[in-house]
């Protein structure tokens, strides 16, 4: 084992974060043949995240760091937040259980969706203890009383923010970027403009940091799914600043690189009516690639995010283009057929009782 491909560039990286290997890496660099004759982009490709484990997507990377850092503060339970349907939280409950850990995971109201069912059924099978809040206040309220209640019981609990974006769980993203420079060198195609959700931000920022580490000059564009007040420019700049500064203060000879806010392209105009509301061109988009590729998207994050390079794509002839998918691609119904939602919070049987949103249908 050679390590990761951050820790052979920082070698002295290695000593100081607490990292575990969790998933399977690195993930395939694959060609979108179809889905570029379809676009009219000749060199589409995208990254692999979605096989990145067991339950893939691109919280893995992010829990290398988050639950090896639980682990070592000997912490018997991470609590986590995200919505209903939350991937973070799905992944959590997944990857903790594996290192023994519980999962408590604060969950808040979304709109209604097939994969919210989906992810609710996944934690639960892990065993996560699940609770459901109608808005912000009562989850910070909900979390500080539950927190409370099981240190009283003798068990410490790892606080992971809402989707790992912490600066510790960007570097899971700054690690990709090298990864996928690795990659580059072995000959896979230098991409000239990089799709990616933006959500919480850790994974662009990660990404955008490690490509300017690591010297390739590509462009993110990072399509905003969460709303302007959440994710923007320069919020993204100070995450990427602080995993910078971090990551510098552990290792003096990874560079403080200056990113301005200028330079970083957020877009935001593919989000439609907000976090987990489906679009129609988001729809289109999850559609297309399923036709074409055979490979799922979702209507919250990727979707969206293939719906900008659909827009983009007269302007993108000739380039290079990589499409980041973060969403998990490994089959879950072999855990979930069968599951019975009644063995949750009864706060969450709205999500199987209620319909799913028209456009999925
Ligand atoms: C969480 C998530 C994202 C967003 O990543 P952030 O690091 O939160 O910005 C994108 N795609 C999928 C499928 C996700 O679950």
């Amino acid at each position: 084992m050679a390590g990761i491909p951050l820790f052979i560039r920082y070698p002295a990286l290695k000593e100081k974060l607490p990292y575990i290997s969790l998933g399977s890496f690195p993930t395939p660099v694959s060609r979108l043949e179809n889905l570029g004759i379809a676009l009219g982009i000749e060199n589409l490709y995208v990254k692999q995240d979605g096989l990145s484990g067991p339950y893939g997507g691109n919280k893995v990377r992010k829990l290398e760091f988050l639950l090896a850092k639980a682990m070592q503060d000997n912490a018997k339970a991470v609590m986590t937040f995200g919505f209903a349907g939350s991937n973070h939280a799905a992944a959590t409950a997944v990857y903790a259980k594996r290192l023994g850990l519980d999962c408590i995971s604060i969950l808040l109201q979304q709109p209604n969706a097939q994969y919210v069912r989906d992810n609710l059924l996944v934690a639960k099978h892990f065993n996560a203890e699940l609770h459901h809040f109608g808005n912000i206040l009562n989850a910070i309220l909900g979390s500080l009383y539950l927190r409370a209640k099981h240190k009283l019981e003798g068990k410490s609990v790892e606080i992971i923010p809402p989707g790992g974006s912490s600066p510790l769980g960007t570097i899971g993203y700054v690690n990709a970027s090298f990864e996928l420079c690795e990659q580059i060198s072995l000959g896979a195609p230098r991409p000239d403009k990089i799709y990616v959700a933006l959500g919480s931000m850790g994974t662009v920022a990660g990404i955008i940091l490690g490509l300017k580490a690591a010297g390739l000059d590509s462009k993110v564009v990072a399509v905003d799914v969460a709303g302007k007040r959440f994710a923007n420019s320069k919020k993204l700049k100070s995450l990427i600043d602080r995993t910078c500064c971090f990551l510098h203060s552990l290792d003096s000879t990874f560079p403080l690189v200056n990113i301005s806010q200028d330079e970083l392209c957020v877009r935001h105009e593919f989000m439609g009516e907000g976090y987990a509301h489906f679009t129609q061109a988001g729809m289109d988009a999850v559609r297309l690639m399923r036709e074409t590729e055979g490979i799922n998207l979702d209507g919250t994050y990727t979707g969206k995010t293939l719906s900008a390079i659909v827009n983009d794509a007269p302007s993108l002839e000739g380039k290079h283009i990589l499409f980041w998918n973060t969403y998990n691609s490994m089959s879950i119904s072999g855990i979930i057929s069968g599951a019975d939602y009644h063995s949750l919070p009864k706060a969450f049987y709205q999500y199987f009782e209620n319909r799913v949103q028209q456009s999925e249908l």
